[in-house]
């Protein structure tokens, strides 16, 4: 099948997800943040993070990667449109959950909700899920073993190395609401972990 269907694809679903987060990141960078836990290995995770979301791109426009091609296959495909699709409208609903109490990164804003409902009511982190669910996506459609492996790499290490500092974070400044929070919900997936 010809490769440029999943640059398509990939390029359609980088547009989607720009356009969900562009006018939450405004909104949100309005309010001001009243506490920072960005470390250094924050601001070194969010870098990483970066490249991986970039390389599909420069797949998308090069054939930077070529070395890596393998034939693109109809069962992925699909099975990768379908876990964009539902992980975009997860990333859609989990922003508009969040309000502005997102962040790109660790922070507390000033007057910072716990948000406990929506697609907050069963899983802790469904805008994790939701890039989980992308990354997993761009995997399956993109037939380039660098590109495809890309996001799922970085924003695996992202989620590995963050979710514990943000619980903490999130333990800290909401005390007993967070633990009962926690004790009610599971991390991604709803019912399993
Ligand atoms: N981990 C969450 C949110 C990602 S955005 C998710 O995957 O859906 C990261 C910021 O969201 C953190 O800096 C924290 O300030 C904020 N945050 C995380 N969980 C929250 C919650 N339940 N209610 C309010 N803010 C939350």
């Amino acid at each position: 099948m010809n490769p440029w269907i999943a640059k398509a694809v990939v390029l359609a679903a980088t547009v989607v997800m720009m356009a969900i987060r562009g006018p939450h990141g405004h909104r949100s960078r309005r309010v001001k943040v009243a506490k920072s836990h960005k470390s250094p290995l924050e601001t070194g995770l969010l870098v990483f993070a970066w490249v991986g979301f970039f390389v599909p791109l420069i797949w998308v426009a090069s054939p930077a990667f070529w070395f890596a091609e393998y034939p693109l296959r109809t069962g992925p495909l699909v099975a990768g449109v379908m876990c964009l699709v539902i992980g975009l409208w997860l990333f859609y609903r989990s922003h508009a959950d969040l309000g502005t109490n997102w962040s790109i990164t660790l922070e507390v804003r000033e007057g910072h909700r716990l948000i406990t409902q929506g697609v907050y009511r069963r899983v802790r982190h469904p805008m994790y899920s939701a890039l989980a669910l992308y990354s997993i996506g761009q995997a399956l459609v993109i037939p380039n073993w660098v590109a495809g492996l890309s996001n799922l790499v970085a924003f695996g290490v992202l989620l590995a190395l963050r979710i514990g500092a943000e619980e903490r974070m999130m333990a800290q400044q909401f005390g007993n609401d967070y633990a009962a929070y926690t004790a009610r919900t599971k991390r991604l997936i709803p019912r399993v972990w």
